[in-house]
């Protein structure tokens, strides 16, 4: 009767959460593992000037090696490892490994800046700011070849702490960019309320931009905004000539996506670069 299938019901419903939770444990120790064994990955990915096509910084992008050598983008880790508090270590490797890359990259004669990914967590932790200069003081970056990527989300979180960490932040010498832009509920307010450099413009409006006109508004509506913020734009997410050719003429200022390179390792990089300046432009500039 209904007793009894309202029963097994609540069983199933159990096993199923069960389940989750090993999965999840399972996960966890998996990344533990893989920070012990130093089986962290950074990928870097290219941003350049959407009028030339000069490559200007990258986007330092995590990968986590798995017990069986394979590589979990992300988005496989990063919500665990954000919900187990883990990403804080996580983070703060990410910070340091690309800090110092960055610094090699300048000492080899590549002025690049590069990008690294906050997350909520991160962002509201009061000794951000301390750990963003000791990251630039034990690698050698100068603070204007960092940019903070973070979400829309983190600072309207508690927007008094945000103007405060922003603050602390801007004062080093660091820029600020608001990643996946458009996605989040958030008040435009913020953007003239809080020291902020950039606003990144979310892959879901870049990639409908030639097929759908309500995105391209959205699109040309983000850089207007932006500009006369006296914001910078970055389009991710970029893979077709069209799309470029849209961005450039909307007037944003750099782009990133696979129509210039995918993220890679940073050997992979510095080749891709040195096949560029030796003239080997994919015309796509
Ligand atoms: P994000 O910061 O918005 O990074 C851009 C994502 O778009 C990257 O995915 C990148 O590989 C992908 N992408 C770039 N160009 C294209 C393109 O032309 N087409 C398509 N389809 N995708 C493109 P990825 O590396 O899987 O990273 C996903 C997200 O994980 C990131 O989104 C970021 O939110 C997060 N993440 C990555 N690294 C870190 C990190 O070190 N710390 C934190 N907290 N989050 C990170
Ligand atoms: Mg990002
Ligand atoms: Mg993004
Ligand atoms: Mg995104």
């Amino acid at each position: 009767g209904a007793k009894q299938a309202g029963r097994n019901a609540f069983r199933f419903y159990t096993a199923d959460m069960n389940a989750e939770a090993l999965k999840k444990l399972e996960l966890e120790a998996q990344l533990r593992r893989a920070l012990a064994r130093g089986d962290l990955v950074l990928h870097y990915q290219p941003i350049c000037e959407a009028a030339g096509g000069r490559v200007v910084g990258v986007e330092a992008l995590l990968r986590c090696r798995d017990d069986g050598g394979r590589l979990m983008p992300p988005g496989e880790f990063i919500p665990l490892a954000e919900e187990t508090g883990l990403i804080m270590v996580l983070g703060e490797w990410a910070l340091l490994t690309a800090c110092r890359q960055a610094c090699r990259w300048q000492q080899a004669g590549w002025t690049l800046r590069v990008a690294v990914n906050l997350s909520t967590r991160q962002f509201r932790d009061a000794q951000l700011a301390e750990r963003v200069r000791q990251c630039l003081a034990g690698s050698g970056l100068p603070a204007a070849l960092l940019k903070l990527e973070i979400t829309e989300s983190s600072v309207m979180e508690d927007a008094e702490r945000a103007a405060q960490t922003l603050a602390e932040l801007k004062a080093l010498g660091v820029a600020i960019s608001v990643d996946d832009f458009g996605t989040g509920y958030s008040s435009l307010a913020y953007l003239r309320r809080f020291p902020i450099d950039q606003l990144k413009i979310d892959r879901s409006f870049v990639s409908e931009v030639t097929h759908h006109p309500d995105s391209a508004s959205i699109v040309r509506g983000i850089i207007d905004l932006a500009h006369s913020l006296r914001l910078k734009t970055v389009a991710e997410g970029v893979e077709t000539e069209e799309e470029q050719i849209f961005l450039r003429e909307a007037g944003c200022d750099l782009v990133q996506g696979y129509l210039h390179a995918r993220p890679m390792e940073a050997e992979a990089l510095e080749r891709w670069l040195a096949t560029r300046e030796a003239g080997g432009e994919d015309g796509t500039g």
